[in-house]
């Protein structure tokens, strides 16, 4: 595993270095679905500390039996409005899904009631797949507007999940149009300084178009199962 987190930090320096950035501005955040708390530790020692789960259930769980580590936690899946005070609890470092005003706004009072800030990303929807989350550009835009009502939680970008394809670039087209949401978005008064996207196979072109995240499973752990 220590040589696949070596080889990840190379391919996002070298992309880094493609598009003349800092490598520094990118964070690499591991995807450890499926991934047993053991192994999770097994990736630390080798030099990894951020952490991105997609089941409230599962996160808990292995939060809870790594609470001794200085880990910190993403999470990146679809949150349903009726997990969003549990997830606000949990102290993720930064909540990768918003999708809806509601759950926005469920969040904002949970917050407010535990004296926290939250960071979080906008989850932006760029395909038609029915099996994809996040919001469409309208619903983009009536998110951000009602964050502006929101002290506690902080929208600092967007992350979207581009559409399976075999080539390492053909994702890349989905990549460019986040960054250019986030430009019409830094339009209209924004801040918006991160990109959340890039997956093992796609990092890369991501990087090339701008991400500051980048959230890697199976490059690092290997296959999963299911
Ligand atoms: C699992 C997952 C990833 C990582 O995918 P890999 O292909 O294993 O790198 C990234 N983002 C989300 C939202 C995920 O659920």
């Amino acid at each position: 595993m220590a040589e696949n987190i070596e080889g990840v930090f190379l391919r996002i320096r070298e992309a880094a270095a493609k598009a003349g950035r800092d490598p520094r501005s990118v964070t690499l955040v591991a995807a450890s679905k499926s991934v047993s708390p053991e192994k999770v530790k097994e990736a630390f020692g080798a030099g990894l500390s951020d952490f991105g789960e997609n089941r409230i259930q599962e996160a808990q769980k292995k939060m809870g039996a790594l609470s001794g580590l200085p880990l910190r936690w993403h999470f990146f899946g679809h949150l349903q409005t009726n997990k969003a005070n549990a997830a606000m609890d949990m102290g993720f470092e930064l909540i990768h899904s918003v999708d809806s005003v509601r759950l926005l706004n469920i969040l904002e009072t949970r917050a407010a009631k535990a004296g926290k800030n939250q960071r979080a990303l906008v989850e932006v929807k760029l395909s038609a797949e029915p099996s994809k989350h996040g919001v469409q550009e309208e619903g983009l835009f009536e998110i951000l507007y009602a964050s502006r009502g929101a002290s506690r939680i902080k929208i600092e970008g967007l992350m979207t999940v581009p559409p399976y394809f075999t080539g390492r670039q053909e994702a890349r087209p989905y990549f460019a149009r986040l960054r250019a949401l986030r430009e019409k978005a830094e339009a209209e008064g924004f801040y918006l300084p991160h990109l959340s996207m890039g997956m093992s196979h796609d990092f890369e072109a991501a990087i090339e178009e701008g991400a500051t995240i980048v959230r890697i499973g199976t490059a690092i752990f290997g296959g999963r199962e299911k």
